[in-house]
């Protein structure tokens, strides 16, 4: 990847985007499109279909037959993942022009988007793919005048919700392992980052999947994905995104047909530094990071930071000479290590819990505005706010953001307490040299994912998966597959 090959793929006009529905590209019934705007400079880059209510019903229609003839389903293992392997080399080949159009659409900074997403997609789709022949059913342990057989089944049709922060790796996440079991899948990419995950539906019917077994409808959560989570003929619902609309997706499933729901939700996940942490220095450069890429909007971003008072003042400088290192800017350019946030309404959404933090006796120590407005495009200054109270609006609510609250403390349990006084259980951090306090703190801190002395780069080898209302049912690793299939049992009596 070189900045003159990314040049080229940004000088290229982005040809609209329909559905793709039967394997074939659709337009809305009524012809509405919704408008694209490029993070980067505010200017409309192409259009989506508008979806309708009918448009999502086709869709799923769709799934459902594919899913009855058995067209996917019914293919020998071998068959199936020939082809989830083709699609995940395909992903691979076509990864630049993936990624690229991806940051054009949703703003994240290149770097980071050509591993996260065409990279990370690639990756999950193959590990899904080799995985699904390794897959047994089970005989239980009977007397011998029976014998009870546990068969995995693919469940139907799987519905799957996506957000905007990295479409391709959490579609991945979501499509690799529902694929993988044999189910048919209707999938609703997020208004604000559709292009790069229409484009890898696209290069799936170019590796051989069968049409109608991945179906793709883009519009709005409200109307689509609200007659998704209605349809009495979607078997399993997967979504990432915000609690409210989680909460949402669970109503839509108690009011139809009762639907297994899975949800990935927000966080509000504890940096935790100690004193004896082995290289503070290490530490700033990393929470930094863990906060600051993709403007804040990642899920397990460690948005709370919580420092030993012995080392506070020294520890937050470091952070915020390492946030003043990090470049904000157009995200295409491969020296930015800060992208753009994804559209107006976020910018202007993390612009007020930075007032909110004000008003509540926060101290803004670094950033807390909107910068290069002069791009047309939607731009923060990594921000950090020291003095924030462990009951405060932002130390309890997820900004989702490049906005970093700060709290100190002096002793473990009051570490332990502050960590766990959120709502959110889905990541965090402990830095330490001392064995038994790390794991402590990996017993002692209620996530899903616990790091120490490092933050985030979990791999596709283990589960991501919230506590509390950070969601339930994992992304990545083998466990995420019991997601997406039946168990059956054959009680035969011999
Ligand atoms: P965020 O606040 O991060 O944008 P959302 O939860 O609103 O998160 O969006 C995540 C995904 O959920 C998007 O694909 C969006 O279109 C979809 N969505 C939003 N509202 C609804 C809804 N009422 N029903 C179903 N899906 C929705």
């Amino acid at each position: 990847m070189d900045q003159t090959q990314i040049e080229a793929l940004r000088a290229q006009a982005v040809t609209p985007f329909t559905h793709i529905i039967d394997g074939k590209q659709v337009a809305a019934s009524d012809g509405a499109t919704l408008d694209v705007i490029s993070p980067i400079d505010g200017s409309v880059l192409t259009t989506i279909a508008k979806g309708t209510v009918s448009d999502m019903e086709r869709a799923i229609a769709s799934a459902r037959a594919s899913f009855e003839d058995q067209r996917w389903a019914g293919q020998p293992p071998a068959a199936r993942k020939k082809v989830l392997l083709k699609w995940a080399d395909l992903i691979e080949a076509n990864a630049l022009e993936l990624a690229v159009l991806g940051v054009r659409d949703n703003g994240t900074e290149i770097g980071m988007a050509m591993k996260a997403e065409p990279g990370s997609a690639a990756g999950t789709i193959r590990y899904y793919a080799e995985a699904l022949d390794k897959i047994y059913g089970e005989i239980a342990p009977t007397s011998h005048d029976v014998l009870g057989m546990i068969h995995k089944e693919p469940v139907g049709v799987v519905g799957a919700i996506i957000p905007w922060n990295f479409p391709l790796m959490i579609g991945a996440w979501k499509l690799g392992p529902a694929l993988a079991m044999g189910n048919s899948v209707v999938l609703k990419p997020a208004e604000t980052a559709s292009l790069s995950l229409m484009r890898m539906v696209q290069l799936a019917h170019d590796a051989g999947l069968p049409e109608g077994v991945l179906n793709a409808v883009t519009g709005e959560g409200a109307v689509v994905g609200e007659a998704m989570g209605l349809s009495m003929d979607v078997d399993v619902l997967v979504f990432t995104g915000s609690g409210g609309t989680g909460r949402r997706l669970m109503e839509y499933s108690a009011r139809s047909n009762m639907k297994r729901v899975y949800l990935e939700l927000g966080g509000k996940s504890p940096n935790i530094i100690f004193a004896d942490a082995p290289n503070l220095d290490e530490a700033a450069k990393v929470a930094a990071g863990g906060i600051f890429r993709n403007s804040g909007q990642v899920c397990v971003a460690g948005s709370r930071l919580l420092v030993e008072a012995s080392i506070h003042d020294e520890f937050v400088s470091a952070v915020a000479k390492a946030a003043a290192g990090m470049r904000v800017g157009d995200p295409l350019k491969l020296n930015t290590a800060i992208g753009a946030v994804n559209s107006e309404t976020q910018l202007l959404q993390n612009l007020g819990f930075v007032k909110i933090a004000q008003d509540e006796g926060g101290e803004i120590m670094a950033g807390g505005t909107r910068i290069l407005e002069e791009t047309g495009g939607y731009y923060m200054a990594p921000t950090i706010v020291t003095g924030v109270a462990p009951e405060s609006t932002i130390s309890q609510k997820e900004v989702f953001g490049p906005v970093l609250g700060v709290t100190s403390f002096e002793t473990e349990e009051e570490a332990i307490r502050i960590a766990n006084s959120t709502v959110y259980g889905l990541a965090g951090a402990a830095w330490t040299s001392n064995l038994s306090r790390a794991h402590r703190m990996v017993r002692a801190i209620r996530t899903g994912v616990m790091h120490i002395n490092t933050y985030g780069g979990a791999d596709g080898t283990v589960p991501l998966g919230g506590v509390g209302q950070s969601g339930n049912g994992s992304d990545k690793s083998l466990h995420a597959i019991e997601k997406y299939i039946n168990l059956k049992t054959a009680w035969i009596k011999l």
